[in-house]
């Protein structure tokens, strides 16, 4: 991967009036490393993508630890969708391996699956319910909210209060720092509750890792004589050093504009790193903590992700914070609003594109920030008159 220094930057910035560059693109996480990838070998555009991290792969990031066990960085990332167009394009640059990812949460002595389902009712209640009567059980238990405003009321209204309380009023409160009576509904709306038996954490047609981890999928990605890869270098401090034509930014929408209406704020993350002396520290990938009482939402162990062999094991511990690298857009209405002022201001700045999960300031998973890094590219070729293949183009 051609991987440039800010020494090198100094003689580009002697091209006063020829850009080097026809792209700078600010962030490599998937939503710069796509859109990177495609105007290259695409539009045979010369692109400069900067990262102000140490590495490519933005939150997805994937490495070695001391251990030599394959970890996450920033927490456990698995790869889901239903876009068949989203799985061709990255089987450009990674094999898979197939993983349906399961989660169980740890209630008193108890660790039973989440989403709640049959087995989750059944060992919590100590009974043998069928599916029919799971759905009388939870029926019974439900108390109609109306009109449903928060991810209180959806959870209440779907389920009741007792179980509401268990898995859903701490494990929220520690994540978001809020009570889900503040939070939008959207919160709480993405996660099911099934009376069967299924136990996969997500339903989507598609579930799989990359064989060799992110990472190498990314590199492959960015190996391409149009790009250079700029690391460890915030673009404040070389946005008038670098020659260039147009400029799409995947960083928090805010601070490219200093905050000047205040700060859109942010849930963050402290990753616990450990490696214990055994092989496998938990039954599954991830156990989730819902007691309020424990200070960390959850504890993943990759080699369940990953599949690797080894005779010791690396977890990470998450403990939300309210300081630190931004991850989740915190949504509440206010916080729209306020999104909906910065997103004024950039549909009137020229030569800027904001993408990915905070220039848009929107949860987005993988799939989902690859697609709009897709779909944008798909708006420049036909800016430019370049007539894409049928499989480039996005359906509808
Ligand atoms: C804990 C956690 C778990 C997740 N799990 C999953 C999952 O299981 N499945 C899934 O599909 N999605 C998951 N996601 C979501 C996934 O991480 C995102 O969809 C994806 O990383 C978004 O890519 P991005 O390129 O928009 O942003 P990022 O990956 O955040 O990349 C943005 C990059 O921009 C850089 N940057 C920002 N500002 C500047 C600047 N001024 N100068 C230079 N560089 C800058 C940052 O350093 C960063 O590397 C998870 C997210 C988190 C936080």
């Amino acid at each position: 991967m051609p991987t440039i220094t800010l020494d090198t930057l100094g003689t580009l910035g002697t091209f006063q009036d020829s850009a080097p560059y026809d792209y700078l693109i600010v962030g490599a996480g998937f939503a710069g490393s796509v859109l990177a990838e495609r105007l290259a070998e695409g539009l045979g555009k010369r692109v400069l993508l900067v990262d102000r991290r140490d590495h490519i792969g933005g939150n997805a990031y994937d490495h070695l630890d001391e251990a030599g066990v394959l970890v996450h960085r920033y927490g456990p990332h698995i790869f889901h969708t239903n876009a068949q167009r989203i799985v061709d394009y990255l089987s450009r640059f990674t094999e898979w391996r197939p993983y349906e990812h399961r989660v169980l949460a740890q209630v008193d002595e108890h660790r039973v699956p989440i989403p709640i389902n049959l087995t989750t009712l059944n060992t919590l209640f100590g009974l043998s319910m069928d599916e029919a009567q799971a759905e009388a059980f939870l029926a019974q238990r439900a108390e109609p909210v109306d009109p449903i405003r928060t991810s209180e009321d959806v959870v209440i209204n779907q389920i009741g209060r007792e179980l509401y309380e268990t898995f859903f009023r701490g494990y929220t409160r520690k994540q978001w720092g809020l009570d889900p009576s503040q939070l939008d509904k959207s919160v709480t709306s993405r996660v099911p509750t099934r009376t069967n038996t299924d136990d996969r954490y997500f339903t989507d047609q598609f579930q799989m890792m990359p064989l060799h981890g992110y990472t190498r999928m990314f590199e492959r990605m960015l190996d391409h004589p149009n790009i250079d890869v700029l690391l460890s270098t915030d673009f404040r401090t070389v946005r008038e050093r670098i020659p260039h034509r147009e400029l799409v930014y995947c960083g928090p929408i805010d601070e490219y504009f200093d905050h000047c209406f205040g700060r859109l704020p942010y849930r963050s993350l402290r990753f616990q790193h450990e490696t214990i002396d055994q092989e496998q520290f938990q039954p599954v990938a991830v156990v989730n903590y819902p007691d309020e009482a424990v200070p960390y939402t959850r504890i993943t162990e990759y080699k369940h992700l990953t599949g690797q062999q080894h005779p010791r094991t690396s977890v990470t511990y998450e403990f939300p914070c309210a300081e630190g690298d931004p991850y989740y857009p915190v949504p509440r209405a206010e916080n729209a609003e306020l999104y909906k002022r910065y997103k004024a201001l950039a549909d009137e700045t020229p030569g800027v594109t904001f993408l990915g999960r905070l220039g848009t300031y929107k949860y987005y998973n993988m799939d989902q920030v690859i697609g709009q890094a897709l779909a944008l590219y798909q708006r420049i070729a036909e800016q430019e008159g370049v007539e894409l293949k049928a499989h480039e183009v996005e359906p509808g």
